[in-house]
């Protein structure tokens, strides 16, 4: 790069700002930037933050890969200029990477387009999620090949939006009428969103747990079924919301739109009257919970869920609400302590027990006291120890958390038997699940979901690098192995037996007076000196108390470094309920609530592993069952999944924190960007100096400057390069073109450039 050269160099808001080499010392250059009226500005950078900008820089292409310099500031104004002009899609080689529009464009999803994109190779219509949901069924035929598509991004970048496309794009056989199977599949989503999503800061229908929806195909490519697989419901939110978030959403909808007899038979009133709704806000303007009612009783019906299932389902809604308003005070009349429900709280205690079909006082006794087995005295003997009020508010807030996580995994139970497979022959899976998450305070469920990403992580590298090394060794252009940087240790340290960070979680938890602080320095003696953990490092926020050795560990994922406080692990990584509590379901009147807790409960303890292994019934003791062992399980077998189809990866991008159309914010987006891998996609063509040609021939446009570019290269390489440029000109390996740009006229010129690179 010389003085006068047009760059991007870093700029702390934008990600990228514009200018011009000004100076460049050993170390450094400077920039001073167009910045239009604001006057001229300059900035100093690395050599390695400053990136050449294209000559027309205002210029969009479809495809990154056109770009004549591929970076990371290239890739971001590409997407910038089209985000201005309502193209939210920009693909990088075939990976597709999606903006938010946060607002309705016209036509992007009609029938009409769902038909234009029917059968067409990526690169010949405009990058779209329906050119990746066509690529898939092409594949999926072609090759008699499951396929799937994983959705990545942030909350509220689209995910949940695109994967929704995806799903119609599929089931609508391109644009005629949803045949009624292809009608259920379609009707599980506002189902799973009314009992699964959310109000929350960053997104007021935010997915609170993750999903792969299978969607299969007959031999001859007709929709024959599906199944759905769930992630990691979000459970705290149950019982404890921020004063802008919400429960999920069934909870209003009910009180909003349920019909006056239901209302009356279940108590239910306006939302403030209870705990669980209370402490959030109760009403978001964009939702209309009476309305949505209609939606999720429709979805149900349209499923086949039949009128004593749905009832039973509401029912056990409208129970984990009025059993939220059980309050306690302390027992004054017993001398050890204890709780006893308040007067307030006994009403709520007897509507709760009519619904669930406990005895009233059964559910009290098992919520302000826990059976143990007796230390002393004759072996066997079960005695009673009163509990504290604040014990006997976790135990029912556990028992809210179990009912409600036990029903929703039933509900994907039954949509899965209201969608049965026949005759499959292969599958399309999207996967829609959160993305890498780093908040000021980070815990169990963050560690969770950054260990899934890691997993997917690596499963990106692994296809797009070896898909791209396929091609290099196709063309025969040798190159030395594609290398990418390696997270294997990082998912080692997490999941490896009886050393990772989940097993040593779990050795604690087995005992009988598990401790964090135990757990956390079994950590840190356990890798004193990995590259991926040390110990927490200074809160860079005042209002947050910095942690300390013993509170948390910091681990360095791909995407960046995440301090985890520890202190909640214990208990998040437990999905057992105390014994009492466990009994007293086992025996519940409520047919529908008891099976909830024998039917699912066999499979969930049997896939928990190394946990509790029990059930989580056993008396006198807090038996446990290993939530961090049963996703570990559940993740494996995804992955497997993954590994044994094509993939196709959709990035999903939020272009602003404050949810709306049209802004732009470059360093968040840029961020975005590198946290899912689409600013090093390309990597080793800069790295090598020169593209696969068949990369290089999606985008002839810039073939000429490219091979002008490529004069640098050793000359036995650049030989090489315009060999396989000819060889795949003369269609003896580019077939079939992947793009119709590749046209005569085209092919011409890039023969004419390679002509007067010749001479
Ligand atoms: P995520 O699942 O990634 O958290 P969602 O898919 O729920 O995010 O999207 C959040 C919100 O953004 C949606 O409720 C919708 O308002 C808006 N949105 C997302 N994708 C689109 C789109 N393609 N067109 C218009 N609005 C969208
Ligand atoms: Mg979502």
């Amino acid at each position: 790069m010389d003085d006068g050269k047009k760059v991007w160099a870093p700029h702390p808001t934008d990600g990228f700002i514009q200018g011009q080499i000004v100076d460049i010392t050993s170390d450094s250059i400077t920039v001073e930037t167009f910045t239009g009226s604001a006057g001229n500005k300059t900035i100093e950078a690395n050599y390695d933050r400053v990136y050449p900008s294209e000559d027309d820089d205002t210029k969009d292409v479809d495809d990154n890969c056109a770009l004549m310099y591929l970076n990371e500031a290239t890739l971001l104004n590409n997407v910038r200029l089209r985000y201005k002009r309502d193209q939210i899609y920009t693909y990088v080689a075939n990976i597709l990477i999606a903006v938010n529009p946060y607002r309705e464009i016209k036509n992007i999803y009609c029938v009409d387009t769902i038909r234009h994109y029917k059968g067409k190779s990526i690169g010949v219509m405009p990058p779209h999620v329906f050119a990746i949901a066509d690529k898939a069924y092409r594949d999926m035929r072609m090759l008699k090949e499951s396929q799937s598509i994983i959705v990545s991004g942030e909350v509220g970048a689209g995910k949940t939006e695109s994967t929704k496309y995806v799903l119609r794009y599929l089931t609508q056989n391109w644009g005629s009428h949803a045949g009624p199977i292809e009608e259920r599949i379609l009707q599980a989503n506002p189902l799973l969103e009314a009992f699964g999503n959310a109000k929350t800061v960053r997104n007021n229908n935010s997915s609170r747990f993750g999903k792969f929806v299978e969607i299969h195909f007959s031999s001859q490519g007709v929709v024959d079924g599906g199944y759905i697989s769930h992630y990691l419901l979000e459970k705290s939110r149950i019982c404890v919301q921020n004063r802008e978030e919400r429960n999920y959403h069934v909870f209003y909808q009910m009180c909003a739109g349920a019909p006056a007899q239901m209302k009356q038979q279940l108590r239910l009133g306006s939302p403030d009257q209870f705990h669980y709704l209370r402490q959030g806000c109760l009403r978001d303007p964009v939702l209309d919970d009476a309305a949505d009612f209609g939606v999720t009783e429709d979805a149900m019906r349209q499923l086949g869920f039949r009128d004593d299932e749905r009832r039973n389902i509401y029912a056990i809604v409208a129970g984990v609400l009025h059993l939220g308003n059980v309050s306690f005070e302390d027992d004054e009349h017993n001398s050890r302590g204890g709780s006893v429900v308040s007067n307030v709280g006994s009403n709520a205690l007897s509507l709760t027990s009519a619904i669930f079909g406990l005895e009233n006082d059964e559910l009290r006794d098992a919520l302000t006291a826990r059976v143990m087995q007796s230390k002393g005295g004759v072996k066997g003997t079960v005695i009673k120890v009163p509990l504290k009020v604040y014990e006997a508010m976790n135990a029912r807030d556990a028992l809210a958390k179990a009912i409600y996580a036990k029903l929703f995994d039933s509900i994907v139970r039954k949509i899965n038997d209201c969608i049965p497979l026949k005759s499959s022959a292969n599958y399309i899976g999207v996967l829609d699940i959160a993305g890498f998450e780093y908040f000021p305070i980070n815990s169990f469920e963050q560690f969770c979901i950054n260990y899934c990403n890691e997993k997917l992580q690596q499963f990106f590298n692994e296809r797009i690098l070896k898909d791209e090394q396929r091609l290099y060794e196709y063309e025969g252009l040798g190159l030395r192995q594609v290398n990418y940087s390696d997270n294997q240790d990082c998912i080692d340290l997490i999941e490896a037996k009886a050393v990772g960070i989940f097993d040593l979680l779990d050795e604690e938890s087995k005992l009988p007076r598990p401790d964090p602080a135990n757990f956390t320095a079994s950590v840190h003696q356990k890798y004193p000196n990995h590259f991926r953990l040390s110990v927490p490092r200074k809160s860079r926020l005042k209002e947050h108390r910095e942690l300390r050795t013993e509170d948390g560990f910091l681990v360095r994922h791909f995407a960046g470094a995440v301090c985890y406080q520890t202190a909640q692990f214990i208990e998040k990584n437990n999905d057992a309920l105390h014994a009492s509590l466990a009994m007293l379901l086992a025996e519940a009147n409520n047919a529908f609530l008891r099976a909830l807790f024998t039917e699912g409960s066999a499979k969930a303890a049997s896939s928990a592993g190394g946990g509790g292994g029990d059930g989580g019934v056993r008396k006198g003791k807090l038996t446990f069952i290993s939530i961090g062992n049963k996703f570990r399980t559940q993740l494996g077998s995804l992955m497997e999944k993954l590994r044994s189809t094509g993939t196709s990866f959709i990035r999903c991008i939020k272009p602003n924190q404050n949810m709306v159309g049209h802004k732009f914010e470059g360093a968040q987006i840029l961020s975005q960007l590198q946290c899912s891998g689409m600013a090093s996609v390309p990597a080793s063509w800069v790295r090598e100096g020169y593209r696969p040609a068949h990369q290089l021939l999606r985008s002839t446009a810039c073939t000429n400057q490219y091979l002008q570019e490529a004069r640098h290269l050793h000359p036995r390489m650049f030989c090489k390069v315009v060999k396989a440029l000819f060889k795949a000109l003369s269609k003896k390996t580019f077939s079939p073109p992947k793009r119709r740009r590749t046209s005569d006229s085209d092919s011409r010129r890039c023969s004419s450039d390679l002509e007067s690179l010749r001479n």
